[in-house]
């Protein structure tokens, strides 16, 4: 036994010295069973015949990599070792709350060298960038105490296992990481097998983790919500995952669903929040969120997450919840350009990497991400891509029945350039009752709203208000008022002044653009969308983010709660049923909102007296007058009943006012035609694709089912660095 041990010395010495990089596998099979006639053979042998002779020398191994579904080599005969206890020594172990292990190690292997050469070890030093930081602290650790784990000293040198509770822990909240990744859950944090109950006496290794954590949120103001919101950027994977884990924790009131994907094929991932998640309620107003439109101006997209977290961290006692969650559906899709987020942030990454700029100043942040990611992958403007109705209002405005609402797209459209995100959202406005909106930007601190489209075509800077320039005000005004600094006359700009105007300004009075979402979203739907230009920074330092996010949590609070103003009510027939379609006007307003599928319709106005008309084709029209008190708690109940009359005959003009029965959405749908190609048989020769723009749905990887199964990307990590691959990461 002396000898050995001596052995081991030598051999580190000698065998580091000649394969300072590349022998660690063979030397450590080496080392583990030869004795000193071996040892000296082995070096005779390496020196005749280079690198690949080393295993020779080395007494068969009985590895099989995954054979008996754990992955651990079988070393042949026991050796007669008696355990003792050692120093931990394993590079991404040194953070465990304790400093000496044993060996043979839970998995049985023998050494600190068969550790650091397996593929276990391996996949722990690779997790935090495989799952872009995600779990990786969680993980590593867990993982850590199985391959070292704690050693007891007495009564005999021991292992002590882990706990199964914080295995399991992990695995609950990590577990979909891996499905992200395409990995399975590695063999070795199976926690029935290689963990212990606590009437064992396990250890906890994540206890520390746990305690650091506890002091980040103690440091929080104590009104923050008991959850660890964490005040980072966040990748696009990890923003993924807090949005499933906040519904996965939130079930009850939360859930997350895709409207569709980017062009390189990045979920289009929202998440809702209201009682009953899942679908429509009658009366119910439904609101939405929408980040990081512009790939670059991304404080947005960092809020939207903070407040997922935060209203799955409100109980039901607190007003938060009872105003909002209780009695609202809300929308968060708090990225709409994950592609083009990615390359805003590697470009902040380089710009902040000395190496890459030695001459790099500390506002860094400030002058990058001005434009690099602002346009999708096809460098799309999102913002300038959806169908420009506003110039389709603004030729047939002097048409005495031409109407400011539910303009279809017309046909041309679909002849241009449609971005998938573009065509996502349009498809997710239209399927949702949405009765009002924010899109979240940077660049600016001011609240917009329509129209953003001048009714000048060479006037850049001109007032052009919508037929709600007053319900626009107010919930401008509703943002900017409960925004720390927006609506504050002090506050320096970014180089406009809106100072006159309290914070907010007309779209088109600030400056002029086609094809905007806003415009899109008052000209083709009930919903009255505003733009929230969140500072100068488009993407602000860090520190920035935890001062943010109180500036601005009231404000999103307040504008959630102000889709309950104005009025609400049903259009009924005279047997009760709800009329889908219906329109319901203002007089005074020459933009009518149309009822949803039950009948239910919501109206933001103010405060005053109003005649409010409802109809819908083949019953009669019924007009009330009411009286809004300025302050209400809820949005004001006005329901109708409509009789049923004959079918009037169509005049000329009809055509003008119709509503979308003859829209060409879906004549010219692309995601519908997509799909025809996504169901051909596996193994049948796939019909050429239509020639369509690139995004238009057609890009491979989408649709998935069609193709091969390969390896997955991460699959490199492991068979380059020259381990035994480990084929139990694969799933099925
Ligand atoms: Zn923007």
């Amino acid at each position: 036994m002396g000898d050995q041990m001596l052995l081991e010395v030598v051999l580190e010495g000698q065998w580091e010295a000649l394969f300072p990089l590349t022998c660690s596998t063979p030397y450590q099979a080496c080392h583990i069973t030869m004795d000193t006639t071996e040892y000296k053979t082995c070096l005779t042998v390496f020196t005749l015949f280079g690198v690949l002779s080393i295993c020779w020398c080395a007494p068969q191994r009985f590895c099989e990599p995954g054979g008996d579904n754990s992955g651990r080599c079988n070393n042949g005969p026991d050796e007669e070792k008696p355990a003792v206890c050692s120093e931990i020594n394993l590079g991404y172990c040194n953070d465990l709350d304790y400093s000496r292990t044993i060996f043979p190690n839970i998995l049985g292997q023998q050494s600190r060298h068969e550790v650091e050469s397996g593929p276990e070890y391996l996949l722990l030093s690779v997790i935090h960038g495989l799952l872009n930081g995600e779990c990786s602290p969680d993980i590593r650790l867990l993982g850590c105490s199985v391959l070292a784990p704690r050693c007891q000293e007495l009564p005999s040198p021991a292992p002590v296992k882990s706990c199964r509770s914080a295995c399991e822990a992990v695995r609950k909240g990590c577990g979909h990481a891996f499905e992200g990744i395409d990995m399975a859950w590695p063999y070795f944090l199976d926690c029935d097998r290689f963990f212990a109950g606590e009437q064992e006496g396990c250890h906890d290794p994540l206890a520390p983790l746990r305690a650091r954590q506890e002091v980040v949120f103690s440091n929080l103001s104590p009104d923050e919500p008991s959850t660890i919101i964490q005040f980072t950027y966040h990748s696009n994977a990890q923003m993924y995952s807090v949005l499933k884990r906040t519904a996965a924790k939130c079930s009850h009131i939360s859930r997350t669903y895709s409207i569709g994907r980017s062009t390189e094929g990045k979920d289009l991932l929202a998440i809702e929040f209201t009682d009953n998640p899942g679908g429509h309620e009658l009366l119910e107003p439904e609101i939405k969120l929408v980040g990081n439109m512009h790939g670059n101006e991304v404080l947005g997209r960092q809020l939207l997450l903070y407040l997922a977290q935060y209203l799955c961290s409100v109980s039901p006692w607190q007003p938060a919840y009872q105003t909002l969650v209780n009695t609202t559906r809300i929308h968060i899709l708090a990225s709409m350009n994950p592609d083009g987020y990615e390359l805003a942030a590697a470009e902040v990454e380089d710009s902040n990497d000395p190496e890459q700029q030695p001459h790099h100043n500390q506002e860094g942040h400030e002058l990058n991400g001005w434009t690099v990611g602002r346009t999708n992958a096809q460098n799309l403007d999102l913002n300038r891509n959806f169908p420009d109705l506003t110039s389709i209002l603004y030729r047939n405005r002097r048409i005495k029945r031409f109407r400011t609402d539910h303009i279809p797209i017309p046909d041309s459209y679909w002849f241009g350039k449609i971005a998938s995100e573009t065509y996502a959202v349009m498809k997710w406005i239209r399927s949702v009752p949405f009765v009002q909106s924010a899109s979240l930007h940077g660049g600016e601190l001011v609240i917009s709203y329509p129209f953003d489209f001048s009714r000048h075509l060479h006037e850049e800077r001109m007032f052009s208000p919508t037929p709600d320039e007053q319900a626009f005000k107010q919930l401008a005004r509703t943002y900017a008022d409960s925004h720390a600094s927006m609506a504050d006359n002090n506050t320096e700009r970014c180089g406009a002044s809106f100072i006159r105007s309290g914070g907010i300004i007309n779209g088109a009075l600030w400056y002029s653009f086609p094809g905007g979402m806003s415009d899109f979203n008052y000209l083709h739907t009930n919903c009255l969308e505003i733009t929230v230009e969140l500072g100068c920074d488009k993407f602000p330092s860090e520190e920035e983010l935890y001062p943010e996010w109180l500036r601005n949590k009231e404000a999103l609070l307040s504008f959630m709660e102000s889709v309950h103003r104005g009025i609400k009510g049903v259009v009924k027939d005279e047997e009760g049923y709800g009329i889908k379609g219906a329109s319901v006007s203002v007089r005074g307003i020459r933009k009518d909102v149309t009822t949803a599928e039950e009948g239910d319709y919501w109206r933001l106005m103010n405060s005053g007296t109003h005649i409010i008309t409802a109809s819908a084709k083949g019953y009669s029209k019924v007009s009330k007058r009411i009286y809004l008190p300025a302050h209400m708690e809820k949005a004001g109940r006005v329901n109708f009943v409509l009789k049923k009359v004959p079918v009037q005959p169509v005049g000329p003009d009809y055509h003008l006012f119709l509503r979308s029965s003859l829209d060409t959405y879906d004549r010219f749908d692309p995601y519908n035609h997509f799909q025809s190609y996504g169901r051909s048989e596996p193994g049948e020769p796939r019909e050429p694709r239509e020639p369509r723009e690139p995004g238009m749905g057609g890009e491979p990887g989408m649709g998935g089912e069609w193709q091969e199964k390969e390896k997955p990307w991460w699959w490199n990590y492991f068979t380059q660095a020259g381990v035994s691959a480990p084929t139990w990461l694969l799933r099925n």
